[in-house]
């Protein structure tokens, strides 16, 4: 398998005031195509600034990441847009929907922006939401939805447009033990299907159970990768104390 990810030498430093905070000191890692992996960590260790800087959603410091054998953290504001549009999905913990449309109008968002024709595109999104367990939702606003059905539709917009990289932070934060499980079970499947790479921040180990690749991150250190051989876990990577 091809590596979809490479980042080597990253760092992130941010600056408050007089106080310099290092959110992520040197990290290294590869992420293989179709691969589900999961930066896993306590609060503060830097899960959310290595997600946001592979999605190219920040700049990193210093280092480097390739997606696809492009530089990310080269590209300018208009090419990363572009780029974003062409491979990338997000699904937020705070779901990100729009309160005024309609689920079907929010799942059909990111194909207008893409400029698909409305035909198309309603049989795009009605697939997708059907796919989520949505079908008798369409026409619902997420008002009108439990917090479960609302991360549902936020992840049927996150794969209508087929993305090559799905980026999701801690996308069950908000939900219950059972409705947590149905929804991983469903990004799965959605992913495995396509064979599209998910990349997951949690700090939840039951989460972390369904990456094929486990990166623990420690005070902006990895600490650990562990990869998933059938039922048995290999660590790759390990930092000795
Ligand atoms: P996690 O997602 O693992 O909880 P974050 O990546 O959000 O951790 O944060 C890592 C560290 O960087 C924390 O100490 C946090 O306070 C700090 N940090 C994150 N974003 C910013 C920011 N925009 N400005 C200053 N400090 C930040
Ligand atoms: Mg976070």
């Amino acid at each position: 398998m091809s590596a979809s990810i490479q980042v080597k030498g990253l760092r992130k430093v941010y600056h408050m005031g007089k106080e310099k905070i290092i959110a992520l000191n040197h990290v290294d890692l590869e992420i293989e195509e179709g691969e589900i992996c999961c930066l896993f960590g306590t609060s503060g260790s830097g899960k959310s600034t290595l997600l946001n800087m592979l999605a190219g959603l920040e700049k990193p410091t210093k280092g480097s990441i390739k997606i696809k054998n492009e530089r990310v953290d080269l590209l300018d504001e208009t090419s990363l847009a572009t780029f974003r549009q062409k491979y990338i999905g997000f699904v937020f913990q705070s779901y990100n929907l729009i309160p005024s449309l309609t689920a079907l109008e929010n799942v059909s968002l990111p194909l207008i922006f893409q400029g698909m024709p409305r035909v198309k595109r309603e049989k795009r999104a009605k697939e997708m939401l059907r796919a989520v367990g949505l079908k008798g939702r369409m026409k619902h606003k997420p008002k009108e939805m439990s917090g479960g059905q609302q991360q549902r539709v936020s992840i049927a917009r996150a794969f209508v447009n087929r993305p090559t990289i799905l980026f999701a932070d801690e996308p069950t934060g908000n939900l219950d033990t059972h409705t947590t499980i149905e929804v991983m079970e469903m990004i799965r499947s959605i992913a495995r299907e396509y064979n599209q790479t998910l990349i997951i921040v949690s700090h939840d180990p039951e989460i972390a159970d369904y990456a094929d690749r486990i990166i623990t991150l420690i005070d902006g250190n990895i600490h650990k990768i562990e990869v998933k051989k059938g039922e048995e876990k290999e660590i790759v990577y390990e930092i000795k104390e």
